[in-house]
Formats: structure tokens, sequence, C-alpha cells
């Protein structure tokens, strides 16, 4: 039994475990390392404990100082942690769609967190980035980790999670995959495997669809913590300094879905609890041993547990109203309305008035009751949308009665004219919706904004189920 003479001497030196049912039928070996268990639960416990050792070190936070943060919730548990513990105070900033159950953790461990709105440009003064720079310059004896740029973030998987999977697979480690934040954990890690294996490592980065580190588009995703999201109206995109991208030799691209879906399937098949971007990584890693034959080890990173995020990607009900659905539509659902399941809809850029956006929409040939979506402006006319980048529903009819009523009214944003819209899922029941006249129902299909139903086509329905 291993006895720690600390709390923060419990953080690093995780286990390797093979995964034998999912890697079933697989050639190489495929082994996780399990960084839940961690003191504080996740990877970023290393990240923090070297941060903070760092700015000790450097001058920067003395004791009764103030340890200040913008995250998603993981590396503030492993600053608050190790803040609690050394007896610094610390504060959070974190974006307001983090779990619940992290913004608790925070709390649990004496933390103070302020959520923040987690989608505007970078530049903006209320970026979570910004918030917990301007708390921290006017807060006396506060040191901000800023663990995107903060070189003691990668150097905590140099010095231990690399030197340990070399040493826990006797050296015969292949390929390592890890889901990229910040880039700290893949960063640090590769470093050390490139040049304990000669450059022969294969560093695999699982990226969430979307995240621009992949190529993707920067919109919105469900999985937390891994991935860079960028606002449209960002001029620049920033990558953290922590990322060490010359270390990637593949991106693979895992939708929230894959992500999700993969999660479960590790809870039910191989009895491991396991987080979103554990999903996302795992995902990579399964596709990537399909590709290999025996003689390759795979490791793959496992950020988190699954037991943060119990009431959204393992809560039946979340799935079904998000539409993370795994199977076809089934009759009497609202998916088995739609025409197709990922036909999408009409978008408009968020910023138009009232006037230009009923322009757009005749100029399109819209019929005057389908519903457009006002949406940050991605370039895209029609396809699908994450609701967080959605401002408001209208249509032609709806924009032509605010003119009709006030005509000073045609100049105003035409997102302050939207028509209530409700989401649901396309697993949803349609006998569980509610009729109520003129609703306009948004069809979430594996989480984004692909249909809408009305009023009509759902009373019919609704009425034979009943
Ligand atoms: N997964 C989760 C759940 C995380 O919280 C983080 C950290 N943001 C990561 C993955 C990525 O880790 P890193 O910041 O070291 O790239």
């Amino acid at each position: 039994m291993t006895v720690h003479e600390s709390v923060l001497d419990a953080i690093g030196d995780t286990p390797l475990v093979r995964l034998r049912r999912l890697g079933e039928g697989l050639r190489p070996k495929v082994y996780a390392k399990l960084e839940f268990q961690n003191i504080g639960g996740s990877v970023k416990d290393r990240a923090a404990l070297s941060m903070i050792r760092a700015a000790e070190r450097d001058g920067l936070l003395a004791p009764g100082g103030t340890v200040v943060e913008g995250t998603s919730g993981n590396t503030g548990i492993g600053l608050a942690l190790v803040a609690a513990h050394l007896g610094y105070r610390a504060v959070v900033f974190a974006p307001a769609a983090t779990a619940a159950e992290k913004i608790r953790l925070l709390r649990a461990y004496g933390a103070e967190v302020h959520l923040v709105s987690d989608f505007v440009p970078r530049s903006h003064p209320g970026h979570l980035a910004n918030r917990a720079a301007a708390f921290a310059a006017a807060t006396p004896g506060a040191w901000l980790a800023q663990q995107y740029d903060n070189p003691a973030n990668p150097a905590a998987h140099e010095v231990s999670t690399g030197p340990e999977i070399w040493r826990d697979t006797a050296g015969r480690v292949t390929h390592f995959v890890a889901s990229v934040g910040t880039g700290g954990t893949i960063s640090g890690t590769a470093r050390f495997l490139k040049h304990a294996s000669g450059g022969s490592v294969q560093v695999i980065a699982a990226d969430p669809d979307h995240s621009t580190y992949g190529g993707g588009d920067g919109g919105a995703k469900y999985v937390e913590g891994a991935g860079h999201a960028l606002h449209p109206d960002s001029t620049e995109d920033i990558w953290p300094e922590a990322f060490d991208i010359a270390l990637v030799d593949r991106y693979f691209r895992i939708t929230d879905k894959e992500s999700i879906l993969t999660a479960r399937r590790a809870a039910r098949e191989e009895g491991l609890l396991i987080g979103g971007t554990s999903g996302t990584a795992l995902a990579a890693a399964l596709r990537l041993a399909e590709e290999l034959d025996e003689g390759n080890t795979v490791v793959v990173i496992i950020p988190d547990s699954g037991r943060n995020y119990l009431s959204t990607y393992f809560d039946d009900v979340w799935l079904t109203s998000t539409g993370f659905c795994a199977s076809e539509a089934a009759a009497g659902t609202v998916g088995a309305l739609l025409p197709d399941a990922s036909a999408g809809v009409q978008l408009l850029a968020t910023g138009l008035t009232v006037s230009a956006a009923a322009r757009e929409l005749t100029r399109r040939g819209v019929p005057a009751d389908e519903p457009a979506f006002l949406a940050l402006d991605r370039g895209r006319s029609f396809g699908t949308v994450h609701p967080r980048e959605v401002t408001a529903a209208v249509t032609v009819r709806s924009l032509a009665a605010v003119g009709q009523s006030d005509p000073l009214a045609a100049d105003e944003p035409a997102a302050l004219h939207g028509i209530p819209f409700s989401l649901v899922g396309t697993g949803t029941a349609v006998a569980d919706l509610a009729l109520e006249a003129g609703q306009l129902v948004a069809v979430l299909v594996d989480g984004r904004i692909a249909g809408t139903v009305v009023r009509s086509q759902l009373r019919p329905l609704a009425l034979s189920e009943s």
C-alpha cells in the first residue's frame, strides 16, 4: 500500500489500465491512464500543483496570497485544493455552462466562484480570461495562474505523466492519445515520450468536432474542457503557448455524439466511468487501434471521471432532450416528424435588423411561416447550429408584423423581436410536448438545432397518442 505524507503527494502516479472489453478484437494493446485517480479527480491537479510551486519559486505567490484563474472547472478544482492545503485564497472565474457538479466542487474546496457568460470575443472585457486578469490586477497579493500560457503547465507532464507512461509500459508505448484544452497534457507528455523513444512515439490529438485545433469552425460544442472555440468576432485565433503543435503527428476529429456515446460505452462495457473528453480521447484511440498491428501499445489519457457528468451524458432524460440518441428516430417521437434527421434550418447573422432579416429571407424564397434562427455568423445560411449560438427565431411573417405595428422597429435588431421557441431533442415523445398556440419547437439532433416543428404538425399526432 502506498503511503503519502501529504495530500499533495497524492497527485500523480496514476494507474494504467488495459482496456480488455473495449479493446477486444483490436490488435494493439490499449491502456487507459486514469487521471481521475489524482486526489482532486482530474489530470489538472498536476498542472495546478506545478504552476503554484513555480509561482512560489518565482516570488509571484507568497503567504496570504490569492490564486486566481479563469477555468472550465478542473484546473480550478486542482488550484482550489492545492491553495486550500497551502493556505492561499482561491478565486475562480468559470463559464456559466460549466457542469453544476464542478462548480459545487470548487465551492467545497473553499474557492470563490464567479460565473461568466462563456461566448464573447477574446477582446471583450467580459471574456473569462479578461475577467480573471482584471480581478487579479485589482487584488493585492493575487497571482493569475494563466494555465494557457504558463510553461509550468506542460512542464508538470514532462516530469510526471510522460515518465510514468514510459516506466509503466517498460518503454513499449508506441502511440499516445490525448485531448487538448490548454495543450499542457499532450505537449508535456509528448515531449518526454518523443525524447525517451528517440522520436518514434506517435502523438495523436483527439479533438472535438468544431474545435479549431483540428480544423473546425470554432463553433460551440458540448464536451467540456477540450478543443478550441472561436467567437466569429474575434480578429485572431490565438492558441495557447502551453500547446506545442509541433509535437502532434495526427488529429482525430471526434463529434460530441461519438465522445458521449464512447464515454457511455466505457461505463457499460468496460466498467470504467469516464468524462466527455475522455470519451473523445478514447474514441480516437479505438479508431487508431483499428489501423495498428499487434506490435503496438496505445496509451490514452482519461482526464476526469464520469461522476462529473451524471446529470448530463449519463442521464437518459438529458440525452433525450438534447437529441443524442443512439438509434433511429422511433415512432411517436419528435424525430419522426423531421423529414431528414440532419435537415438543417435557415440561419441568419445575429446582427441583422428586422427589415434586413426579412429582405434576406424573402431573397432566399423562404415561405412566410418557415422559421429562421439568428445565430453567430459563421458564414452559413443553412445547416445545424448549437443552441448556445442562437439569439432568436423569426419568420418572414413575424418580422413583417413588427414593421407593421411600429415602422421605427424595422431598423432595430431582429434579435429583439424574436418569436418564442422551445428546444426538444429528437427522442422526445410527441405526447410529452406542451401544445400552446403558435408554439415553435426547435428540434435538437445530436445537440444541434437541425429542424423545427410547429403546432399544426403536432396536434393530430398528439391526439392520436392519447
Ligand atoms: N479534459 C478535461 C475534462 C479538462 O478539464 C481538460 C483541461 N481543460 C482537458 C481535457 C485538457 O487538458 P489540457 O488543458 O492539459 O490540454
